[in-house]
């Protein structure tokens, strides 16, 4: 390590930049975003700076003279971007009264260098590689901004404000560490992220004791993730940020191996799968293990395959908790019906053609028989149905008994978007043996005029295709 990592107060004096062009506007703006007011030698003499507001322009001050003479008593730091051979005689004038200095590029001739940045407020942070490659630390940054909340400044702002008065009233230090490590693991901090500060700022106030509210047990947290339907890369950006929370992940069979791999390295991992044809253990004891969990102060999550709203008993789960007094947020996922229309090119909805959306569920033939299929007949509705391979054979007879045409387009789309995926497409007439034809599941079926825009009709029928086209443009 070359360059030790600080942060420097820009209000304390002027820094003194000398160069021109857009490297030295970008620097310029840069340090006003920081609050600096600085002293600007413009090496060709222009000072135009687009964009600025009156009460930021003020804090700029354009210099007059030679910037090798200027003078450089009570000045920060000086700062050579874009002055070409001006930077390292600058520089060594700096040096030689010990001001830090930065040359653009030029790390030999820097007493310090900017790291890249991520802002979120009162929390900063700085990237840096020692001047070796800006390109590696900006790609550094790109993966801290993926998993840092957006509102994580708010957070240490709402506790700064909070900060005094807690310290008075819980003067142990270690005791007042639980209390904000509480805070920010709970519903107080979820609030803060989620943009509802006045709620968390009441709930703070409203803690009848700080000292239990530290000790209690209790305050674990249980996150509803959605998992999507199995390329890794599909979780949401919050979903990944609670997997890399977690203490503790509770999954389906649904959810694949490689999104569980981006839980944290050490949080337990429990299986609640349940398979057709194999019991799982049940939805009152799923409840059970998040509640004792959380209530054990854990961080909890509970991760689903798809999302948790759609056919994943996510309302009943977050009804237990409720119940139970445990506090818990739902973060969408993409759900496996939306996962296959992307994959295979299936356009839900199309304008003129498909104007509506059902998604159901058949899981055995039973299930299937108690479905209104009089209700999907509908020529503009694309039906999407949800474990629906061993019910094909009722789901065909239901919908061609309730007058949808033999020769609907439909398609099977199994383990979408993982390694395995495999789709076939044909007509209602064809469902059942279009369906044995996946193999294994989990599989979706859609049906509706939308299928013969898929990829794999496209490929399999290209003069079908051709007509469908033509009639939606009509
Ligand atoms: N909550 C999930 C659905 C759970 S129900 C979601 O939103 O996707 C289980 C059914 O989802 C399976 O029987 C299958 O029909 C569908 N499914 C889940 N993952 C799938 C995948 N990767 N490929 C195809 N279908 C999938």
């Amino acid at each position: 390590m070359r360059f030790l990592p600080v942060f420097l107060d820009l209000h304390v004096g002027p820094i003194i930049l000398v160069g021109q062009g857009e490297a030295a506007q970008a620097k310029l703006r840069l340090l006003l975003s920081a609050g600096a007011h600085v002293r600007w030698y413009a090496t060709d003499g222009r000072y135009d700076v687009t964009g600025l507001d009156a009460n930021t322009s003020a804090r700029v001050e354009r210099a007059e003279g030679d910037p090798l003479t200027a003078d450089l008593s009570n000045v920060i730091a000086v700062l050579c971007a874009g002055a070409g051979d001006i930077g390292q005689v600058m520089a060594a004038r700096a040096r030689a009264v010990g001001i830090p200095v930065n040359v653009m590029d030029e790390a030999a001739h820097s007493t310090f260098i900017f790291p890249a940045i991520v802002d979120r407020g009162d929390v900063v942070v700085a990237v840096g590689t020692g001047g070796t490659s800006p390109v590696v630390a900006r790609r550094v940054r790109e993966r801290i901004e993926a998993v840092l909340p957006a509102r994580i400044g708010d957070l240490a702002g709402f506790i700064g404000r909070w900060r005094d008065t807690i310290k008075q009233r819980l003067p142990d230090i270690s005791l007042r560490r639980k209390f904000w490590e509480r805070v920010i693991d709970g519903a107080i901090g979820a609030d803060v992220l989620a943009g509802r500060v006045d709620s968390a700022e009441r709930a703070l106030k409203n803690l009848p004791n700080h000292a239990a509210f530290a000790e209690a047990d209790g305050q674990g947290f249980v996150t509803l993730v959605g998992a999507g339907p199995g390329d890794p890369d599909l979780l949401t950006v919050k979903g990944l940020r609670a997997l890399q929370d977690a203490d503790v992940v509770f999954y389906d069979d649904l959810v694949s191996p490689e999104v569980l791999d981006r839980a944290r390295r050490d949080a337990t991992r429990v299986s609640v799968g349940r398979r057709i044809g194999k019991p799982g253990i049940g939805q009152d004891a799923v409840n059970r293990l998040l509640i004792e969990a959380a209530r054990a102060g854990q961080r909890v999550v509970r991760l689903k395959g798809g999302d948790p709203f759609v056919f994943g008993r996510g309302g009943e789960e977050i009804a237990a908790l409720r119940e139970a007094n445990v506090a818990y947020a739902v973060i969408p996922g993409i759900t496996a019906g939306l996962g296959a229309a992307a994959e295979w090119e299936v356009p839900l909805t199309f304008r003129k053609k498909a104007l509506r959306i059902t998604f159901l569920t058949a899981h055995k033939a039973e299930d299937a028989g108690n479905v209104d299929w009089s209700a999907l007949t509908d020529t503009k509705m694309t039906v999407v149905v949800y474990m629906g391979i061993t019910a094909a054979a009722t789901i065909r007879e239901g919908l061609l008994a309730a007058g949808r045409s033999p020769q609907t387009p439909v398609g099977v789309f199994a383990r979408v978007t993982r390694p395995d995926a495999k789709s076939v497409v044909g007509v209602l007439n064809d469902l059942p043996d279009l369906a044995k034809q996946v193999e294994t599941g989990p599989a979706i079926l859609i049906i509706g005029d939308v299928v013969a825009h898929s990829a794999p009709w496209r490929n399999a029928n290209p003069e079908k295709i051709l007509s469908q086209l033509l009639m939606a443009a009509e």
